[in-house]
Order: structure tokens, then C-alpha cells, then sequence
């Protein structure tokens, strides 16, 4: 079996690998890869640094060119990507190649950007000077990222970075290594300098700890939970050094009275179960309004009967296994939690056996849930959501913003008094109307408020604000 390696100062290198293994089936090892040592991230940062000077002041027609080709590559193998990706990581492949499919359209997006940087010029408030503003690369960036998005995030994060002149570590999550490596295979035979794009794959503890604790990284962006999403501010605040947090999201999903049942049931069902409940922007409360209530729980416990899960890779599976063991425990530990709470088990939860062994949990749908129990307050991370039941309105939105976090939030309404009202006081970064919580588009400003996230938006031109820096220019004459 062939060892992927990482690359480091263009080089490929290491030999002690890890399997990556299938979480639809457990007897498939998509392949063995390389985990770095600290050393390794060591010496990736140094590379990374001695590529900053040239790259920083590169063509932008070469990172334009860069930037397509890798995009024209991956849209060209979207299939085999997307197989590789759903074998990894677990989401059914009609989702793994709509993600390599989005993968390639942020690298085209800001292959364009390269293209339309601006500045601005503005008289000085004292005659006869001249000020410019222009924005300039950071330097060194640290990129880590989760598990669940293993490509998607990565390009919204790497295509930025290089299409602003920075340099780039980029450390995957430990359980998904394979995308991640054949992003980084593209873009090094794309034509990046050496050094300019360094990838190590390895655990947090060791590699990511590195890159915390590094003086010569100018910014990390990281997106992954809320507490490593901690130590990512604490060091760096240690360090003076911009950063960026995406991190988790126990999203509200409001259900009045006059809603469409089938809208609301396709977008709830679609926001709290679809990537096996595994999205930051999942939702996970579902607040229903009293009215509607009892025809809202029929419609979706029929709904959730009807859906298939299997084998990622098999065609007409709808949902596909929990990511691994751990998870898996995670979600049933906290359906037990639920019940403990009080909340009714209307469907699901059990761990189900398909012909390949791997972690299979059916959907699970609590009703008679409280907005304060833990499965209302804490983020599984799993296909398990909860009926919050609420009398009107006015109680739904003061629900759907008590929690800590506030990355999406929806609701299913006609009305648009509603709908506009709740657009403007939803304390969440990302607000949906008769849409699911998740699925966005890539060319527009993605995040959250609270604890959910810290830092300038990601994706779209807003990306310009964490991989750039600002710098003024006085001119006498
Ligand atoms: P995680 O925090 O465990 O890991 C994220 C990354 O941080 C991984 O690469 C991991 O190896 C690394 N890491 C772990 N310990 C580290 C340390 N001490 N120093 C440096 N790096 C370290 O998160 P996860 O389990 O991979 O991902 C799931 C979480 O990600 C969920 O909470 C989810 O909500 C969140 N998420 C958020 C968004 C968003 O945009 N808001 C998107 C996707 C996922």
C-alpha cells in the first residue's frame, strides 16, 4: 500500500504512517499516511518563512495561475475526489463531490481575487500629501482544520492564503488526511515555489502545538471546537499574532404556526440529520410553536423513517456513518443523557448493523426537551436533534438566542413580518428563512458571533481581512 508523506520546503517526506480508515467500513484502510513529528512542523515554519520573502512579492498572474489550475484539477476529478473523501470521512457521495465541487469553485474565486486587490488613495488632511492605503500579505499563516469539511475547508482557508502572498502551514485533522494531502499533491504540481505550501499531518497535541507556540507565524485560522478553539486565542494573544476561530454551533431552528409543514420539514430535517448531523451548521433545537407542534412531529418522525443509512458509498444510502468509534459513543452517551433529562426518544438512536462494519446510528428525535437540558446546550456533533416546544413567536426567538453560541439559525414561516424580524434579532452569524441552517454558498461571508467564532468572516472578498494587512502611506508632494 502506498505512504502518503508530507511535504515540506517541497520536499516529500517522512515514513512512519498511520491508516486512514473507512467509517462506513472498518476492514477498508484508504491508505497509510505520514504523521509529523514536532521537528517536522518545525522545520515546516522554517520553510514557510524562507519562502515568504519571494512569494510575497510573486506575479499575481502567477498565483492566478496556480490558483485556476488547481481548481480546473480538482473540478476535473471531482468523482474520484469525492469517492476518496466519503471513503474518509463518511458523508454519502452525492455530498463528498458536492464538497470537492465547491472545493474547486472557492479556488477559482480567488483566482480571480489575485486579480482585483485594491487600495485606496485619499488626499492627507494637510495640503500638498498624499495617503495610500494598501493591503499587504501577513506572512506565515497556520491553517487547522477539522474533520468533518476535509476539503471544503482547507481550499476556503489555503486559496486565500496564497492568493494574498502568504505562506502556509497547513495541518489537516488527524482522521481525514487524504483529501487533505491530495490538495496540497495539486497545488505543488500546480507550480508552487517550494516552501510556499507546507502540509503535516499529525495530531494536534504534537504538530498543532508546534504551530501555537511558534513565534514566526504571523496568523493561524483555525476552525474545530470551541475549547482547541481556545488555546488557538490564548497562544496567540501570547504571541501577538492575528487569528480566526470557527468553531461549533448549537443552532436554533424556529417552526411557527403558519409554516409550509413540508418546507419546514425538508429544511429541519435536512439541517439536523443530513453529513450524519456532523455540520457546525446543524441544527440541533428545533423550536416549534405550539400550533403546529403535534402535525410537526408526525410529519418529521414519517419523514425520518424514510431515511436510508448505509455505506457512503452506496448508492441510495441518505445518511452515512458517524465519523468513528468516539463519536459514535459521544452521540449515544448523550441520547442517554437526554432520556435522563426527561426528553421523550420519539425516533431513532439506535446503533444500527449494515452489511460492512462501521458506525451506523439511526437519526434520533427528542421531543418534550427544555431549551436548558445539556442536549440543548452542548454540541453533539451527531444526527441527534431536540422539539423545544414554545407558546408563540416571541418565546421561540428568546429560545433560539439563549445559547452561548450563535453560528446559524433558521426559520419556517409565511409571514414576512416574522421573517424579517427575526433576520435582524437572531443573535447568529448566518440566518436562514425557509432554508436549512446548513449549506451556504462560497463566494459570500461565512461565521459566526459569540462563542461560535472570533475574528474577520472566511470565504468570499471578506477573506481579505484576515490574510491581509493594512498599511498607510504618507507621500510629501
Ligand atoms: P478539534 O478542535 O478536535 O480539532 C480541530 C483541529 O485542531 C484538528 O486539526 C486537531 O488536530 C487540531 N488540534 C487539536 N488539539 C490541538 C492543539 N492542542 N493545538 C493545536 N491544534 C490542535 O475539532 P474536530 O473534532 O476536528 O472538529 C469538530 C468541531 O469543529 C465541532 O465543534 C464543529 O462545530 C467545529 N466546526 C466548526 C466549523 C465552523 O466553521 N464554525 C466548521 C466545521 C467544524
Amino acid at each position: 500500500m502506498s505512504i502518503y508523506q508530507n511535504l515540506i520546503a517541497g520536499e516529500w517526506v517522512g515514513d512512519e504512517a498511520s491508516p486512514n480508515i473507512n467509517p462506513s467500513n472498518t476492514d477498508d484502510v484508504v491508505g497509510m499516511y505520514v504523521r509529523a513529528s514536532a521537528d517536522d512542523a518545525k522545520h515546516a515554519i522554517a520553510a514557510a518563512k524562507a519562502a515568504f520573502p519571494t512569494w510575497s512579492r510573486s506575479g499575481i498572474l502567477e498565483r492566478h495561475a496556480i490558483l485556476r489550475k488547481t481548481a480546473d484539477e480538482i473540478l476535473a476529478r471531482k468523482d474520484e475526489l469525492g469517492e476518496l473523501l466519503a471513503r474518509e470521512e463518511g458523508k454519502i457521495l452525492p455530498e463528498a463531490i458536492g464538497e470537492v465541487t465547491r472545493a474547486a469553485q472557492i479556488f477559482d474565486f480567488f483566482a480571480g481575487e489575485t486579480l482585483r486587490l485594491t487600495g485606496e488613495v485619499v488626499p492627507s488632511v494637510r495640503p500638498n500629501i498624499g495617503v495610500e492605503i494598501t493591503r499587504e500579505p501577513l506572512g506565515v499563516v497556520g491553517i487547522i482544520t477539522p474533520w468533518n469539511f476535509p476539503i471544503a475547508i482547507p481550499a476556503w482557508k489555503i486559496a486565500p492564503a496564497l492568493c494574498y502572498g502568504n505562506t502556509v502551514v497547513f495541518k489537516p485533522a488527524d482522521l481525514v488526511p487524504g483529501s487533505a494531502w491530495a490538495i496540497v499533491d495539486i497545488l505543488h504540481r500546480a507550480g508552487l515555489p517550494k516552501g510556499v505550501l507546507n502540509l503535516v499531518m499529525g495530531r494536534g497535541s504534537v504538530v498543532g502545538q508546534v504551530m501555537l507556540e511558534s513565534p514566526d507565524l504571523a496568523g493561524i485560522t483555525f476552525t474545530g471546537s470551541t475549547s482547541t478553539g481556545k488555546r488557538v486565542a490564548l497562544a496567540s494573544i501570547e504571541h501577538n499574532r492575528k487569528f480566526q476561530l470557527e468553531m461549533g454551533g448549537k443552532n436554533p431552528m424556529i417552526v411557527l404556526d403558519d409554516a409550509d409543514l413540508n418546507i419546514a420539514v425538508e429544511a429541519a430535517a435536512n439541517s439536523a440529520f443530513f453529513s450524519t448531523g456532523q455540520r457546525c451548521t446543524a441544527s440541533s433545537r428545533l423550536i416549534v410553536t405550539a400550533g403546529i407542534h403535534d402535525r410537526f412531529v408526525a410529519a418529521m418522525t414519517e419523514k425520518l423513517k424514510t431515511l436510508n443509512v448505509d455505506n457512503a458509498l452506496k448508492a441510495g444510502s441518505q445518511i452515512g456513518p458517524v465519523v468513528d468509534d468516539k463519536q459514535l459513543r459521544q452521540d449515544t452517551d448523550y441520547i442517554e443523557i437526554g432520556k435522563s433529562e426527561g426528553a421523550r426518544l420519539a425516533f431513532g438512536g439506535e446503533v444500527l448493523r449494515r452489511d460492512t462494519p462501521g458506525f451506523y446510528l439511526q437519526p434520533a428525535l427528542f421531543t418534550e426537551a427544555t431549551n436548558q437540558m445539556r442536549i440543548s446546550r452542548e454540541e453533539i456533533f451527531g444526527p441527534v436533534a431536540s422539539v423545544i416546544q414554545v407558546k408563540d413567536y416571541d418565546e421561540a426567538l428568546a429560545v433560539a438566542n439563549d445559547t452561548p453560541l450563535g453560528l446559524s439559525a433558521g426559520i419556517a414561516t409565511t409571514s414576512l413580518k416574522y421573517a424579517t424580524h427575526f433576520k435582524r434579532n437572531s443573535e447568529a452569524g448566518m440566518v436562514m428563512v425557509n432554508l436549512p441552517t446548513a449549506g451556504v454558498d462560497f463566494h459570500v461571508p461565512f461565521g459566526g458571533r459569540k462563542a461560535s467564532s472570533f475574528g474577520p468572516r472566511e470565504q468570499g472578498r471578506h477573506a481579505a481581512e484576515f490574510f491581509t494587512i493594512v498599511k498607510t502611506g504618507y507621500t510629501l508632494g
